[in-house]
């Protein structure tokens, strides 16, 4: 099933993508066992991380959102390939925290406020793109908006949200859009889009109320008139492999492939999906006598 679409309004001022990224969200979940404020953390990362991801023009290009703070879910890590496919992982699974002010899961709480958001876009240039900006307010969204300003001085909106249940811990529903000014954006385009905005109901309420990624669109713009660039299937995806876990372990050094080499086994796990992966002291000794 389609779950993300990018559109453009027909006088080519801007452009907006939204996604249903539930099915991506339970596969993160189901993987990493997240507590409920870490699974809306992580949730609402890899969902930037998908919509970021889906602009990129490379094949092979990608990006990875990364929150270093001092909350207690942080480090907190989400790449996306060029079709919008991600892969993530919090520092911390199991965060309890009470519900905030609004009784809605703590996520700036876990998140944590002191840090910063870094974005790398590996654009097969032979040094990826790095931008990084302090946190705004730890609930994501905002931090995207802050970074596209301050990194790329695009104009933009995000939302994001994860609807988490509370007795099961399953996400119920998950997604989000992202709207950007074009450099053809005309001086009333900003006011259009803040005005649509004034009354939008949130992702996960316009989504439980059964509304397609090209709805969403419809509905956060509507003084617009859009049209379909492009759909895609995106999923959570982990590109590792056997030989992939090689190179990281050569990328450590002489030094430390010689103290694992003593080792009769040498155990390597990946942080995004957990596939663990086994290393006999023969493989590692040929590895080091490479
Ligand atoms: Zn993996």
């Amino acid at each position: 099933m389609q779950n993300l679409i990018r559109m453009m309004d027909t006088d080519g001022t801007l452009c907006v993508i939204a996604a249903d990224t539930t099915e991506t969200v339970r596969e993160m979940h189901r993987l990493h066992g997240t507590a409920k404020v870490v699974s809306a953390a992580l949730g609402r990362l890899l969902t930037a991380a998908s919509l970021m991801g889906s602009m990129l023009k490379g094949e092979k290009d990608s990006v990875t959102l990364k929150i270093s703070t001092d909350g207690e879910a942080s480090p907190i890590t989400a790449v996306s390939d060029s079709s919008g496919n991600v892969r993530g992982y919090a520092g911390r699974n199991d965060v309890v925290l009470p519900l905030n002010a609004k009784g809605k899961l703590d996520v700036s709480g876990a998140v944590g406020k002191n840090g910063t958001l870094t974005v790398i876009k590996d654009l097969g240039m032979r040094e990826p793109y790095v931008g990084q900006v302090p946190l705004v307010s730890g609930e994501i969204a905002e931090d995207v908006t802050a970074y596209y300003a301050a990194s790329e001085q695009t104009p933009s909106v995000c939302g994001l949200g994860v609807l988490v249940d509370p007795d099961t811990e399953n996400i119920l529903h998950a997604g989000g859009f992202l709207i950007q000014l074009l450099p053809t954006a005309m001086e009333d385009t900003i006011e259009k889009v803040e005005r649509g905005l004034e009354n939008i109901k949130p992702v996960t309420t316009m989504l439980f109320e059964g509304m397609t990624p090209e709805d969403i669109c419809r509905a956060v713009l509507p003084e617009f008139e859009l049209n379909v660039l492009d759909s895609a299937e995106v999923g959570y995806r982990c590109t590792c492999s056997r030989e992939r876990m090689k190179n990281a372990l050569r990328a450590t050094g002489k030094q430390a492939l010689s103290e694992m080499a003593e080792d009769e086994n040498t155990e390597v796990t990946c942080n995004f999906c957990n596939r663990q992966y086994v290393f006999p002291q023969a493989e590692m000794q040929e590895m080091l006598a490479e």
